[in-house]
């Protein structure tokens, strides 16, 4: 299977990386879209929210509780954006699941 973010997470495709621990690694955009823009991306290969399951549950806390971690490591103490786009309708362009986080700009609302 040709994935974008399975290679840049097995490092066939280099990146830069801000955090990585056995379960998830953290990237800065490519093209971010504020002047702190990151993606947190789980090691294994799920398509999008829609895909998952119960077994799925600790990873999803253990990234939940690594946002406002991280946050703090690239000083977003004044706020910041948590996003997840899924499917095509919701701007999913990378079918591999990742949250970005983004911060050090006010963020509009609603988003475009
Ligand atoms: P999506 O549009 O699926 O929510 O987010 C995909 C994100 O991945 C985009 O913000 C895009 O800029 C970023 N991206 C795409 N290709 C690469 C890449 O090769 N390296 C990095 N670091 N980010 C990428
Ligand atoms: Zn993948």
């Amino acid at each position: 299977m040709d994935c974008l973010f399975c290679s840049i997470i097995k490092k066939e495709i280099p990146s830069d990386i801000i955090y990585e621990d056995d379960q998830v690694i953290a990237i800065k955009d490519i093209n971010p879209q504020a002047p702190v823009h990151f993606l947190i991306i789980p090691k294994k290969h799920i398509k999008s929210l829609n895909e998952i399951e119960d077994t799925d549950l600790e990873l999803v806390s253990h990234i939940v509780k690594l946002i406002p971690e991280l946050a703090r490591e690239n000083k977003l103490n004044e706020g910041y954006r948590v996003v997840n786009n899924c499917g095509e309708l919701g701007g999913q362009t990378v079918d591999h699941i990742h949250f970005h986080v983004l911060g050090k700009r006010q963020m509009l609302w609603p988003p475009g």
